[in-house]
C-alpha cells in the first residue's frame, strides 16, 4: 500500500506495544510512487503523478483559492489526512450527502470518499450540482458485494417461497450502488444508515412481516440483535450459491426468518476480533471498548459500545480525561481522534490493522487535477446517477429522512 519510507513515528499513540505500521502516519508521496496506483485510475496527467506534497497541497489551495464558492470538498472520516485538510466538512457518508445538498450555492462538490458515497450526494444534490469522485476507481469492496442481478434473482426466489413479496420489506445499507436503492424504492423499501439502523428496521416490520436487509450482513444482524430478534430468525443469503439454492439456506430456516441478512461484509471491519478485545482488557484494566457495527456479531456484544462514525467520535470526545479507549473502526478515523484527544490514551483494536484500501486511493494528485481541471472549466470524473434510478433511489432516502 505505501511504502516503509512514507512510515512514521506516530506521537498520538501512547500505547506503544498496540501500533503497527499503519498506524504510524501516511506521509504523502508522489502518486507514481504508491505501489497500488498501477490498479488505481491511470487516466490522469502524468504530471500529477510526480508531484510531491508541497507542490500538491500548493496547487489545491491555490485552486481552491480560485474557484471559492463555486465547489465544496466533502471528507469522509476514513479518508487520509493529506486530504482531509482541504475538506469544508468531513463525516459519514450521509451526512455529508446532506451537507452538500444544503449548499446549493456551490456546483461543483468534489466528494472524497468511494464511489456509493458520490453517487448518494448526486442523488440528494440539486439538479445544477455536479458531483466529482477524485479518483474513479475508489469503491466499496462490501458495496461491490451486492449487484443487481444477485439481489433480483434473491427477491425472485423469496417471492416464490413465500408466495410473493408484499410481506418482505428490503432494506439497504448506505453502503450500496444507487441501483439498489432504487431497488428498494420501487419495492417499497428504505435505505439505512449505521446511525438510524433500528429505526429503520422498526419502520420496516411496521409494514412487513420479513425484512431482506443487504449488503452488511453484520450491521443487519447487530440491528436486529439490539431489538430482541433471536439470531436464529436472521437467516444468511449467500449470495455465491447457484441462483435457485435459496441462497443456501433452508426453506425452514427462512420460513423462520424474520430477517434475510444478505452475506456481505465490510474487509475492514470484519478483522476485529473477541480476542483483540479481551487482550485490550487484559492489558488495560479499566479499557473502554466501542466498536463500529459493521463488526462481527461477538465483537460488537463484546464491547462497551457500538455506534457509527460520528458516534464513535462523540463517544470519545465525552469520555473523562485519562480514560483509555479501544476502538474497532478503520485507522484514520483513530489515528485523528487519538490525535485530537490528547488527554486520553486512544489505540485501535487490531494491532496490524490497515486503513480501507479503497478510501486510501484518493491520493491528493487526484484531488490537484480535478481541482485545476475545474479552475480550467472543465469537469473530470463526474458521478452521474441516470434519471431512472435516481428518481426510485430518491423514494428510497426520502422515506429514511422522513423518519429522522
Ligand atoms: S471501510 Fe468498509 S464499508 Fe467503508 S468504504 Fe471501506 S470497505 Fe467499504
Amino acid at each position: 500500500m505505501t511504502s516503509p519510507a512514507a512510515l512514521k513515528p506516530n506521537p498520538y499513540f501512547p500505547i506503544a506495544q498496540l501500533q503497527c505500521e499503519t498506524d504510524t502516519g501516511i506521509d504523502t508521496i508522489p502518486l507514481a510512487l504508491e505501489q497500488s496506483f498501477p490498479s488505481w485510475q491511470t487516466s490522469i496527467p502524468e504530471r500529477y503523478t510526480k508531484m510531491d506534497a508541497e507542490e500538491l497541497s500548493r496547487r489545491i489551495r491555490g485552486a481552491r483559492a480560485t474557484l471559492g464558492d463555486k465547489v465544496v470538498i466533502l471528507g469522509h472520516h476514513y479518508q487520509r489526512e493529506d486530504i482531509i485538510q482541504f475538506a469544508d466538512d468531513r463525516g459519514d457518508s450521509f451526512a455529508l450527502a446532506q451537507y452538500a445538498a444544503s449548499h446549493p450555492e456551490a456546483p461543483y462538490i468534489v466528494f472524497c470518499g468511494v464511489h456509493f458515497m458520490a453517487e448518494a450526494a448526486d442523488i440528494l444534490a440539486a439538479p445544477h450540482q455536479q458531483v466529482i469522485l477524485p479518483n474513479i476507481e475508489a469503491g466499496c469492496s462490501m458495496a461491490d458485494m451486492a449487484n443487481d442481478a444477485d439481489v433480483n434473482q434473491a427477491w425472485r426466489e423469496l417471492g416464490e417461497l413465500y408466495g410473493g413479496t408484499d410481506d418482505i420489506i428490503p432494506v439497504t445499507y448506505m453502503n450500496s450502488a444507487a441501483s439498489l436503492k432504487a431497488f428498494c424504492g420501487r419495492n417499497g423499501g428504505v435505505v439505512c444508515t449505521s446511525s438510524n439502523a433500528a429505526k429503520v428496521l422498526e419502520w420496516a416490520f411496521e409494514r412487513g412481516k420479513r425484512v431482506f436487509f443487504f449488503p452488511d450482513q453484520h450491521l443487519g444482524r447487530n440491528t436486529g440483535a439490539s431489538m430482541g430478534i433471536p439470531l436464529d430468525e436472521m437467516v444468511l443469503w449467500n449470495w455465491r450459491r447457484p441462483a435457485g439454492s435459496l441462497g443456501g439456506a433452508s426453506e425452514e430456516d427462512l420460513l423462520r426468518a424474520r430477517i434475510i441478512l444478505w452475506q456481505g461484509h465490510c474487509s475492514v471491519h470484519q478483522r476485529f476480533s473477541l480476542t483483540q478485545i479481551e487482550d485490550a482488557r487484559a492489558k488495560y484494566p479499566g479499557v473502554q471498548i466501542v466498536v463500529h457495527p459493521e463488526c462481527r456479531y461477538e465483537v460488537v456484544q463484546a464491547a462497551d459500545a457500538n455506534g457509527s462514525t460520528a458516534y464513535i467520535a462523540k463517544y470519545v470526545a465525552n469520555a473523562a480525561p485519562g480514560s483509555i479507549i479501544g476502538i474497532g473502526t478503520e485507522i484514520n478515523l483513530v489515528a485523528r481522534l487519538a490525535k485530537e484527544n490528547p488527554d486520553k490514551t486512544i489505540f485501535c483494536l487490531d494491532p496490524v490493522v490497515c486503513p480501507c484500501s479503497t478510501m486510501y486511493r484518493v491520493h491528493p494528485a487526484y484531488l490537484a487535477w480535478v481541482m485545476e481541471s475545474l479552475v480550467d472549466g472543465v469537469v473530470v470524473n463526474q458521478i452521474k446517477v441516470p434519471d431512472e434510478v435516481r428518481k426510485d433511489a430518491r423514494v428510497a432516502l426520502e422515506r429514511m429522512l422522513a423518519l429522522k
